[in-house]
Parts: structure tokens; C-alpha cells; sequence
């Protein structure tokens, strides 16, 4: 399988290429080169397979010619070992028709670990096949930090710096990083917020010589495989509930359309996906496009959900390549233009396509407490913010006869303080996070001045 960009002025790249490299060269996402076809015959072969299994045939299309099925079943039986439930991501009957697809248990209690505990092992086979190291940089509001610290912790590939914004995060989300004591990690809270921190990732990518001399490298969602790993529960849940012979509906609390991205892929690959519901929060730019076609970018403004608190939905791109029939010129100008405006509007007749499969719902922080709140009322279900958004989502788009399954991002105790306030109960940690609170923490405190950070990098670096 090869990939080609969405801005059509890359050349095409292998699997393995696309991992390292994240972004194109021209600035476009990369994108399967044809989508793979599996037959009914082939969906009923992956039914009852364990989850690692069913998630390496899923994955083996888009890996062909850079990794074999055997290899990719090694690779995912290692990285779903550390999960909480022999079932990975398990269906929960919340009321009748609708389910929560939980996502969240994985080391880190979110759902980036579906998808990061697998790079990270996919990172060490390519390079080490390859006699290559890198240094990945990110910013981190919360979650995705600590997902790509889990992963890639004892790597002998690959260092991590994360940067957070110092006093910004919750205190779950930087113990969940900074208490890791693997000599290839590295903390630092950033004196700024968390623009400044993903100012100051950028800035270290421009920096030419600097990003050679330390071989740079990112994780961040718009990283092919990322997306590909999210297939599989998709694809595990739809059979659950019957496919192929009968169709699902999704919802997918919704950031940088990421995680509905994948379900959209499964749907290309063939398996009967009726409805994809997006929940967002009071950052709602995609449920805007939805019911008026008007994608415009306003400020940021903070919510209970954190992780969807998004200006712009990076993997959206995606999407639109496809809607505009794969044309490359047409999607480099719409992007070009909507970097410079701030307003996107996209030709109707593809506008209406999506809106075949794309519903949206948004809910403030005030409708946010209130689901969470009727979920436990009502189902004794006890969900986080963003998990119950997507419950929300999947309510609202529900149809009868066909199952709805709403993907639960994160556990309800990483974030308790919202959990307590709707519903008065206090989620308790998981036995391997229990002494989280006790553990030793270990970051450096930096001014948001791009040399003091690269020399700190420098420093970690040689004394690894
Ligand atoms: C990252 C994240 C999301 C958003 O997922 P996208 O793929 O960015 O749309 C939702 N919920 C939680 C808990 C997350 O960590």
C-alpha cells in the first residue's frame, strides 16, 4: 500500500515512511493510495478473534509491504497486553440500543492508548530495522502526553520530550507524566500556556539544523497510523452487533476527528456503518459545518471536556479529500484558503454527502453535567465529560433496529472533579494508578525562550 497527500505535491510513501514522517512534505496528510475491500466472507472470518488478532488482520492492508501479518500480530499482542479488560475496548447495554464502546483501558484511562501503545511498538521495529534513532517532541494539554510517555517509555529508539504548560494541566494528567522514571522520558513544564508550548514544538521543527542534529520526530493525531489503529474496535463492535449482514451507527465525541475518522475508514473498508454522530463541546466548529456548511474558526474557549477544546479539527482534511472525489488541487486550495480566512464553505453537492453520514451534537458544560447526571440517574453508568457527549450524541441520532454505540474516551476518574459535581460520586483510580499521588515526580521548569529549551534537550539527550 502506498500513501499519497491530500495536497497532492508529495511523493507517495510506504507505511513504515508515513509513520516516521506524520506530515507531508507539501503540508498535506497522507492518505491510503485506494481504500481496502473486505468481502462479507472476510468480516465473518474476523468474528469471535481476539482482539489483537482481529486488530493486526484489520491493520495488515494499509501495512502491506512494509510489515507481515505474523509481525503485526506480534506487535499487537504486546501492545494490548497492558490493557485493564480481556475485551479491550468492551460494549456496554447503557438503555435500550444504545452502548458505550469503552475506549479507556489502556494504561493512561483514554483512548489515545487504542492507537499509541501500538506506535510506539511499531516505532521501535521500523527503526530498529533501520539502525535509526529519534527524539519525538510534543505539547500536551493532558491526555496525549502522557498516552505517548506509556508507549515509548524503555524504548532503546526513541527519546520523548513532552512539554506541558506549567499549573495548567490537571494534577492526574502530570503525575501521569512526570512520575514516569524511564531514562529515554523527559518532562518539562513550560512557563506559558499551551499555545506557547505547541509555538514552541513548531519552532523546534523549523529550526533546520537543529531538527537533523536531534532527529526529530512527532506522534501527533494526524500520524497515519495513529488512525489506522483506531479501526479495529470499530470494525469489533459492528460485528457485535451483526455486521455484515446488519448495520451500526457511531458516535464519537469529537476533537481533532481523529478517532471518527477511523470509524469512517471502516465504513470505506466496506462494513455497514449507517450513521457517524459527532459530540462536541462549546468549541463546536464541526457541528457548525454540519448544519449550516459554514466551518469558520473562532477562539478556544476552555470546557469540562479538555481534550476537545479545538480551534480547528486537523484530520478534517481527511474527510474533505475524500468529498472532493480525491481532488488534491481542489483540497490545497480549499485548506490554503481557509488558513487565510478563517471560513470554509465547500461545494454543496459535497456538503450534502457528508451530511448522509455526519450528524453533530454540542453540548455546553451546563447540558454536559445534565447527561452526565441522567447517565447515572438513569443507568447507573458513571461517564466523564467527553465520554458523555458522546452518549449524548449517540442518543440524538439513534435510529430504531439499528444498534448505536458511543465511543467512552476517558475513565471517570481522570476527571473526578466533574464526575463529583454531576453525580456526587468519586470515581476511584484503577489498582495500578492507586499511588499515583505518592509517587515521585520528576520534570524541569523552563522560560518560554526556544534556547533554553533546545540546550535542555541537548543536555537530556547526552546524558542518556
Ligand atoms: C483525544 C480525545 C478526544 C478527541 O479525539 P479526536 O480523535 O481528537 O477527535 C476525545 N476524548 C478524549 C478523552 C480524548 O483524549
Amino acid at each position: 500500500m502506498r500513501y499519497i497527500s491530500t495536497r497532492g505535491d508529495a511523493r507517495p510513501r510506504s507505511f513504515s515512511d508515513c509513520l516516521l514522517a506524520g506530515l507531508a512534505e507539501d503540508g498535506g496528510l497522507y492518505m491510503p493510495e485506494s481504500w481496502p475491500h473486505f468481502p462479507a466472507t472476510e468480516w465473518r472470518a474476523l468474528r469471535g478473534l481476539p482482539y489483537p488478532e482481529l486488530a493486526a488482520r484489520v491493520i495488515a492492508p494499509f501495512a502491506a509491504g512494509s510489515l507481515d501479518l505474523p509481525t503485526l500480530e506480534r506487535l499487537c499482542h504486546e501492545a494490548y497486553a497492558g490493557f485493564d479488560h480481556a475485551a479491550i475496548a468492551p460494549l456496554v447495554e447503557i438503555e435500550n440500543g444504545l452502548f458505550a464502546l469503552e475506549l479507556f483501558h489502556g494504561p493512561t484511562l483514554a483512548f489515545k492508548d487504542m492507537a499509541m501503545q501500538l506506535l510506539g511498538r511499531l516505532f521501535d521495529h521500523v527503526l530498529t530495522e533501520r539502525d535509526e534513532t529519534v527524539t519525538i517532541v510534543g505539547a500536551t494539554s493532558g491526555d496525549t502526553g502522557s498516552a505517548a510517555i506509556e508507549a515509548f517509555r524503555g524504548s532503546a529508539r526513541v527519546s520523548v520530550v513532552i512539554l506541558h504548560p506549567q499549573g495548567r494541566t490537571s494534577e492526574v494528567q502530570r503525575r501521569q507524566m512526570t512520575t514516569v522514571r524511564d531514562a529515554n522520558i523527559h518532562n518539562i513544564a513550560l512557563d506559558g500556556t499551551f499555545d506557547d508550548c505547541q509555538d514552541m514544538v513548531k519552532a523546534m521543527f523549523a529550526d533546520l539544523p537543529f531538527r537533523d542534529e536531534v532527529r526529530l520526530s512527532a506522534v501527533n493525531s494526524i500520524n497515519w497510523a495513529r488512525i489506522a489503529a483506531q479501526i479495529p474496535y470499530y470494525v469489533r463492535a459492528a460485528l457485535a452487533f451483526g455486521a455484515p449482514e446488519n448495520p451500526v451507527s457511531f458516535a464519537v465525541p469529537t476533537g481533532n476527528f481523529g478517532n471518527v475518522l477511523a470509524a469512517w475508514a471502516a465504513s470505506r473498508m466496506g462494513l455497514p456503518v449507517r450513521r457517524l454522530c459527532i459530540g462536541s463541546n462549546r468549541n463546536d466548529i464541526l457541528t457548525r459545518f454540519l448544519s449550516s456548511n459554514d466551518m469558520s474558526i473562532r477562539g478556544v474557549e476552555p470546557s469540562l471536556s479538555p481534550s476537545m477544546d479545538i480551534q480547528v479539527s486537523s484530520n478534517f482534511e481527511r474527510l474533505l479529500f475524500e468529498l472532493l472525489g480525491r481532488d488534491s488541487a481542489a483540497c490545497a486550495a480549499t485548506m490554503t484558503a481557509f488558513r487565510k480566512t478563517g471560513h470554509m464553505a465547500i461545494p454543496p453537492a459535497a456538503w450534502e454527502k457528508a451530511c448522509e453520514t455526519f450528524a453533530g451534537l454540542r453540548l455546553d458544560d451546563d447540558e454536559t453535567l445534565a447527561e452526565m447526571q441522567r447517565l447515572f440517574r438513569e443507568s447507573r453508568y458513571l461517564a466523564d465529560p467527553h465520554s458523555a457527549i458522546g452518549l449524548a450524541a449517540g442518543r440524538a441520532g439513534r435510529e430504531t433496529g439499528v444498534p448505536m454505540a458511543a465511543a467512552a474516551t476517558a475513565h471517570p476518574a481522570k476527571f473526578p472533579d466533574a464526575v463529583r459535581e454531576a453525580t456526587g460520586m468519586s470515581p476511584a483510580l484503577p489498582p495500578r494508578l492507586s499511588d499515583l499521588f505518592t509517587r515521585e515526580e520528576r520534570y524541569v521548569t523552563l522560560p518560554n525562550d526556544l534556547h533554553a529549551v533546545q540546550s535542555d534537550i541537548r543536555a537530556f539527550l547526552a546524558a542518556r
